[in-house]
């Protein structure tokens, strides 16, 4: 589903972001990338729907070149959503509207159909009671569930997630985690950029080390976290385990 080749990423100021990254992703797998800060995580994430372009390498996703001149971001962005680290809902529509405005600019289908649809995805994340409710009037984990729902009421194919619960209070990132949960257990394949190491062991398929702007490392959960044979990754989980 997602083949990234050779991809490198020199930004306008020169700093390499990525070096020689190559990842494959195949439906209905999760895969976690994990690493230092400034190791280029959040740059391979956004490069995967065009939200940050590359130097070299190519990219495809659902079979899609993305960096290609003929590349339509619009409808790849339908298939894959995002979660970002801050909520980014729009803070004058209830949560309900957040959801339904991206599939109403895009889609054909009937207001009603979709209020439902969305009606129906606030309830998967535990947010049924809260269609009404503004982005403020909602605790951390609440506003990040509604961008989860909002992203899936797109339907898409793919779900990226960069930090998505970094920034919210201890007692509030397993209430987003275990919505992550239920989506990869429902077979939605995911790439979750995360310091969950927990979850990242329990869901992931696979795990990714980055390090430096380059995938060091990538192992199933297993031998990634019991026995990595590379001496960066041990050094780097003796420092957050
Ligand atoms: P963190 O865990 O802190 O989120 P990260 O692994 O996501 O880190 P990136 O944000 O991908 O790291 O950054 C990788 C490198 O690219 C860093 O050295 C960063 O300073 C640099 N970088 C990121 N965005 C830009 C930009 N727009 N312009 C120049 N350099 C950038
Ligand atoms: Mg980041």
């Amino acid at each position: 589903l997602i083949e990234v080749r050779d991809v490198g990423k020199v930004f306008a100021n020169g700093v390499v972001g990525l070096k020689q990254v190559s990842m494959t992703v195949r439906r209905g797998e999760v895969v976690c990338i994990i690493g230092p800060s400034g190791s280029g995580k959040s740059t391979l994430l956004r490069t995967l729907n065009a939200l940050e372009t590359i130097t070299s390498g190519e990219i495809q996703v659902l079979g899609q070149s993305v960096h290609g001149g003929k590349a339509n971001l619009n409808r790849l962005r339908t298939h894959v959503g995002m979660v970002f680290q801050s909520f980014n809902l729009f803070p004058h529509k209830t949560a309900l509207e957040n959801l339904m405005l991206a599939p109403r600019v895009v889609g054909k289908v009937a207001t009603s159909e979709l209020r439902e649809r969305c009606q129906a995805l606030l309830a998967k994340v535990g947010l049924a009671d809260k269609a009404d409710a503004h982005p403020a009037q909602l605790s951390g984990g609440q506003q990040q569930r509604v961008a989860i729902a909002r992203a899936l009421a797109m339907q898409p194919d793919i779900m990226l997630f960069d930090e998505p619960t970094s920034a919210l209070d201890p007692e509030k990132v397993n209430e987003v985690l275990d919505v992550m949960k239920v989506l990869a257990r429902e077979g939605m394949t995911m790439c979750v950029v995360t310091h969950e190491m927990g979850f990242a062991r329990a869901v992931a398929d696979r795990v990714v080390f980055m390090e430096a702007g380059e995938i060091v490392y990538e192992d199933r959960p297993e031998p990634f976290f019991e026995a990595p044979r590379s001496e960066r990754l041990k050094a780097f989980l003796g420092q957050v385990l």
